[in-house]
Formats: C-alpha cells, structure tokens, sequence
C-alpha cells in the first residue's frame, strides 16, 4: 500500500500507485525508468506535492519521488542542486552567499525539480520572470533509461513545429513548440511528461541591497487596480500582487489588524540600491486614493517575512476551506495581455459575484494581469457548476489574447483546458514531441493529453 502523501497534491486532487521508488542519484532514477519501461508501466514523476492541478498524482502503476535527491552546490552566479532540493533550503543557501534565486512561487516547500516540471512563477515574476529563464542546464532522466545533460543553447535534435505564443507575460500551458527550440526550453514546464529532471544548474543573481516593500490598502477593488497600472513602471519594482475585497474577509481571522476600511489591497516590493523613496510612495499613495495612514510598510527582514506570511495565507486559506468542504481546488491560473487586463477583472466580477456571492477570492500576480479567480463551493452542483464557469472564464481569457495557464500547467485536473488555447495541429505536435520521447506513453499519463497517445 503507497503512503497517501504520493498520491496527492495540494488540490485535494488523490489516485494510487502500485509502488513508490525514492532514488538517491540521477543514474538510479534511469535505471527505474529503464525498469519501467521494459516492463511496460506507466510511471509519475513526484515532487514536493505542492503543485494544484494533479500533475504528479498517479493513477496507476510507479511513483519516482525525487525527495532524496538533495545535493546543493552555490557557486558565483550559479547553484547546482538536485531535483529534490526544497526552494526555501535553496533561498537560504544563496542568501548565505549574498546572492538570490529569483523565481518565487511563494510556496517554498516546492522542490526544485517541481517548479522546473511547471515552469513556476510567483510574485517576482513581475520582474524577473518565470523558472524558465533562469535554468542554465538539466540533468534529465529518460523514458529509454539514458541519464543525459542539457545545456541552455542545445538544439533539441528533431524537427518541432511552431505552436502559437500568448501576448501575456507568462504561460506555461502545453509545450511552447518552436523550430530550432532548445532542449531547456522544452523540458521546462513539461510537467514531468517528457523526463524525470534529476538535477539542474541554476542561475543566481546578486540580492539587491536594499527592499522597501508595503501593503497599501484601498477602500474598493477598483482604486487597487488603477493603482496596479500607475505604478507598473516603478523603477526596481519586482512584485505586484492584488487582494481583491472577498480575499481580505478571508485573510482578516488570521490577521485582525487589517484595517476595517479596507476593502482591498495591494503588495508591492522594491529593490532600492539608493534607499527607498519613501516621498515618492507618499505622492503615488495620495494619487492613488489609497488608505494611506493605514497601510503597513517594512523596513526590516523581520516585516517582510510578516507581508510573505500575509500573501501566502491567502492561498492556503482557500485550499483549506476546499478540502474541508470536501472538494478538489476551483481555481483560475489565467492571464491576459496587460492591456485586457481590466477588461477580464471586469468579467471575473460579474461572473462570480452573480452565480457565487460570498464564496470567492479573486487575487494574485496582478502587474502581470494574472489573477487567481478561486471558487469556494459548499454543495456538489455549486462545484458542478463552478466547473463549468471555469471552463467559460478560460474561453474568455483566451479570446482576450490570454491562456489557460500562467505558472500552475494543466497537470490532469486541468488538461481539458489545453484545446481552448490550442488548435488541434498543435496539439498533434504536442503530442508527436511527447511519443518520440515516450513511445508507450509512460511518463505523466492522463497529464496535459487526458486521451494518452
Ligand atoms: C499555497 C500555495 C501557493 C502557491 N503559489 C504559487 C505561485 O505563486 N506560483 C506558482 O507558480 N505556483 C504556486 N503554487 C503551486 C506549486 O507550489 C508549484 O506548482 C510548484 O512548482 C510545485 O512543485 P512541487 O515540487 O510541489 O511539485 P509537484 O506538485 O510534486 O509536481 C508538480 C508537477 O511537476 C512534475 N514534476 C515534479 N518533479 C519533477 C521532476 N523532478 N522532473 C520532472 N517533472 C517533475 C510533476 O510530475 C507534476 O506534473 C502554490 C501552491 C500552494 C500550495
């Protein structure tokens, strides 16, 4: 019998496996897959579980857990780390060395090799960008039992087709096909369906001198989303993030202090190597309307751990309301271009507050017009029906230029999305990539092609 914990994510989402492997090396991860694929059984690559849409929850036969593959090295300006390593064991190292990991999907008991498999992102994507821009090199594990190395600029060594690209700022739906394309760029995101990542070379950046972070209050939606786009040209801004009204009611039993006139919010962070321009906020704040004498700002460490708890509450809040109700997670990972931006917030709000009023939140990455619209059912056809209103929300993100995910993948709660964004040609490429390195189909089955090959 498998230990629960390997065959769930943090969705709710569950399955079964008929036997866990916990390699302790990249050579013994291939000899598993080798295994694997002689005898003809479908295998799933396990990180930390934290991910939200079924991707690393089997349904059937192996589990590889990358857990023991743990080993770290931080050099100048890169880390070598295994897939298994967790991203707050990786931030700690490299802030030792005065440096940073610049991706930052908020939830640090993500492992590495997870936040490769979905091409993470986070609240300093705003910035810097997803996972996928800072993995120089991967060491990857493949179906046929080979351990090999990629390294960023190395062609992929077969012809691949070009799939059509989102004007957002981030995506990480499907393979991001192109001719010529890089071996990087192909496994990144790939959800744990072309390889098992062992290992990968990361790059890490200089940690800015100093911070100035603050959560601005507002007394409505509407002036925070303004405000997001007055102030998306900050210079040294790297973070974003929007709390709608719905989510301060749900964050205000863990932090009372929330002033009662707020009813929404924004966080935002700053790199300032000259100091913060604490005159400067003072004016955007004023221009902005917001509820200047009561919004919080950090000058320390001790501060901006405090506002990370914040943000992170949030999203832990809603997953636990929705197991404890007894459901998989109803969430939204869609983004549009910065210029629909209000255009999809708007219908978001007319949505959820017709069919859903009182039980929903809808907050994120808002500087990168990527909200996480969440659904919190009590009864089976209101989940039933927030189903189907997602379902209708990706089809309007996607005629807004969007797509149907931003940093979480598809895994297998969400593969039914895939078509909305993509025409069935380059679903075929897809999936013409996915058997040329898969043959029987093993890897991540029911992940992204719910229909396996
Ligand atoms: C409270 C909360 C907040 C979150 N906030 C964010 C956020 O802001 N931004 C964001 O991007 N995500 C966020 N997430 C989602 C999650 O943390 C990420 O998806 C993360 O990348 C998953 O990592 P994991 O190690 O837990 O992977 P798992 O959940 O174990 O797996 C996720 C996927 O990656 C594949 N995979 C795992 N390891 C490997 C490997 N070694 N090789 C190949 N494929 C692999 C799996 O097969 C699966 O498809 C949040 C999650 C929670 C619970």
């Amino acid at each position: 019998m498998v230990e629960p914990r390997y065959v769930e994510d943090a969705s709710g989402y569950r399955g079964q496996a008929e036997r866990v492997f916990c390699p302790k090396s990249g050579a013994e991860t291939a000899k598993v897959l080798a295994e694997a694929s002689a005898a003809g059984i479908p295998i799933t690559v396990a990180g930390a579980g934290t991910g939200v849409t079924g991707g690393r929850v089997a349904s059937g036969g192996w589990v590889i857990s990358t857990e023991l593959l743990r080993h770290m090295e931080i050099g100048a300006g890169r880390a070598q780390v295994g897939a298994g390593v967790l991203l707050r064991d990786l931030h700690a190292a490299a802030a030792r060395s005065g440096q940073m990991y610049a991706p930052d999907p908020t939830e640090w008991t993500a492992s590495v090799g997870g936040t490769i498999g979905t091409n993470a992102s986070g609240s300093r994507s705003f910035r810097y960008g997803a996972t996928r821009a800072h993995v120089l090199a991967v060491e990857a594990a493949m179906v046929d039992g080979s351990l090999r190395r990629f390294e960023r600029g190395q062609p992929v060594d077969f012809e691949v087709a070009q799939v059509r690209v989102p004007a957002t700022t981030k995506n990480t739906a499907g393979y991001p096909l192109r001719p010529g394309m890089d071996w990087v760029d192909l496994l990144v995101g790939s959800e744990g369906t072309l390889a098992a990542v062992t290992a990968a070379e990361l790059r890490l950046l200089p940690a800015p001198a100093e911070l100035f972070t603050g959560l601005i209050f507002f007394s409505g939606n509407r002036a925070a989303i303004a405000a997001v786009d007055a102030w998306r040209g900050v210079e040294g801004l790297r973070m974003l993030e929007y709390f709608d009204g719905p989510s301060l009611r749900l964050l205000r039993p863990r932090f009372p202090e929330i002033p009662k006139e707020a009813g929404a919010a924004l966080l935002f962070e700053q790199e300032c190597p000259d100091g913060a321009d604490e005159d400067a906020w003072i004016a955007r704040l004023d221009h902005a309307g917001a509820l200047a004498d009561a919004s919080w700002f950090a000058l320390t460490p001790a501060d901006r751990e405090r506002f990370r708890r914040f943000r992170h509450a949030l999203p832990e809040a809603v997953n636990e309301i929705v197991r404890r109700n007894g459901f998989t997670k109803l969430g939204s990972d869609y983004a549009v271009p910065l210029d629909r931006n209000l255009e999809m917030l708007d219908h978001y709000a007319a949505c959820l507050e017709a069919e859903f009023p009182g039980r929903y939140a809808v907050f994120g990455h808002l500087g990168d017009a990527h909200v996480h619209a969440n659904i919190l059912p009590e009864s089976l056809e209101q989940f039933e029906r927030g189903r189907e209103l997602m379902i209708e929300l990706a089809r309007k993100a996607v005629s807004l230029g969007g797509t149907v995910s931003a940093e979480h993948g598809l895994g297998k709660r969400k593969a039914h999305l895939l078509p909305i964004q993509f025409s069935g040609t380059e679903i075929a490429a897809m999936m013409d990539v996915k058997r040329r390195l898969d043959p029987q189909w093993l890897l991540g089955r029911g992940t992204l092609f719910p229909d396996g090959g």
